[in-house]
This record gives structure tokens, sequence and C-alpha cells, in this order.
């Protein structure tokens, strides 16, 4: 089966794609990046927007990705908001800093990732997988790898490591990968 990615960002690409070489699904890069505005009200909601429009111009089976970190002390910034989070700072490091400036004062530290995937094989088959991966957020950034908030996020399982520190176990771990191990074992 192939998928094509309804989705711009490299890095979420990269993990997706990594995912599937052992597999009977192939995915490949959208022949052009179309712009879907994200105003549903859930993850499931946005996934199924990028979806549906990837597959009504190209007519081929999509997967789509939506994901964001959620904050168990504040429901009014990211979440579903995620990449629209202090827009001023377009870079990710700035963003981190910024979270970790507002929640200084905060006890509740609970947060997690949550993907959902949507693969949208045509208006009568569509299915969604979910995702999730849960930690605190931390005191500082740490580590350099992976992309968006991955340094200010401290898996629980993760022995106090941020998950831009060991991309290995995020490779594994992460919600994207919960998401993904549960849409192999679908289709297969
Ligand atoms: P989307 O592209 O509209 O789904 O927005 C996703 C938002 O969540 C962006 O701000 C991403 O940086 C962030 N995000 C999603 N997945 C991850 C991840 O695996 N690590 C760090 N940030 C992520």
């Amino acid at each position: 089966m192939k998928l094509i990615l309804a989705s711009s960002n490299k890095h979420k690409a990269d993990e997706l794609k990594d995912f599937f070489k052992e597999t009977q699904i192939e995915i490949e890069s959208a022949p052009e990046k179309l712009e879907v505005i994200e105003d549903g009200k859930s993850f499931e909601e946005n996934a199924f927007k990028k979806a549906q429009a990837y597959y009504e111009k190209f007519k081929r089976p999509v997967l789509s990705d939506d994901s964001g970190l959620v904050l168990e002390c504040r429901d009014d910034i990211l979440g579903i908001y995620s990449a629209r989070f202090v827009p001023e700072f377009p870079d990710y490091k700035d963003k981190c800093s910024e979270l970790i400036k507002i929640l200084s004062d905060e006890q509740n530290r609970n947060a997690y990732f949550i993907c959902v995937l949507c693969v949208y094989i045509s208006p009568e088959e569509v299915y969604f997988f979910e995702g999730r991966l849960v930690g605190k957020i931390g005191t500082e950034l740490k580590g350099s790898n992976g992309f968006g908030y991955d340094p200010v996020f401290f898996p629980n399982k993760l022995g106090g490591e941020s998950i831009a520190e060991n991309p290995g176990w995020k490779a594994l771990n992460s919600h994207r990968a919960k998401a993904l191990q549960q849409l192999i074992k679908f289709f297969d």
C-alpha cells in the first residue's frame, strides 16, 4: 500500500518514513504542499482536515499527522495550538524558553505529547490511530536532537533525560511511534 504524506514538517516525515522501512506500506512525499487551515477543535479533526484536503487534491490514499504537547495545568496554551504558541518567536528554542518562563511558579508540570494519525483511503474508509507519551515539563532546555518541544519534555520512563537527549529512545517510544505501531499492526 502506498500512502502520500500530508505534512511538510521534515522532522515528522523523517520519523514516520523510518518506521515504515520494514513494512508493506510505502510512504511518499506529496507532489505539492497544500495550505490547510487547521481550525478543528481536536487533534482528530485537524488530522482529518489535512488528510481529506490531500486526498481530494491528489485522489490517492493519504497519511496525515496532527500532534502537540498538552499541559495538565493549562488548557489555554499549547494543545491543538502547540504550533501557534508565542508566534512572535518562530524558533522553537525560544518557544521552549517562553514555556519554562510561563510555568516558573507552577508545581504541576505533568504533560503529554499526543500524535493522531489519519489514514484516508477513500471517503468511505478513514482510520485514526493515537499515541501518547507522558512526562513532565523541565526547568531548563536539555539536548540538541529531535525538534519542537523535545528539549523541555522529560518522559516519566526515561530516567531524567529529555527526549532531545535520547533520539534512540524517542524513535521507539514516542507518541508518534506508539500511533505508528498500532497503524502497522492494524494493516498487517
Ligand atoms: P502540527 O504540525 O500542526 O501537528 O503541530 C505540531 C506541534 O507540536 C508543533 O509545534 C510541533 O513542534 C509539536 N510537536 C509535535 N510532535 C512533536 C515531537 O515529537 N517533538 C516535539 N514537538 C512536537
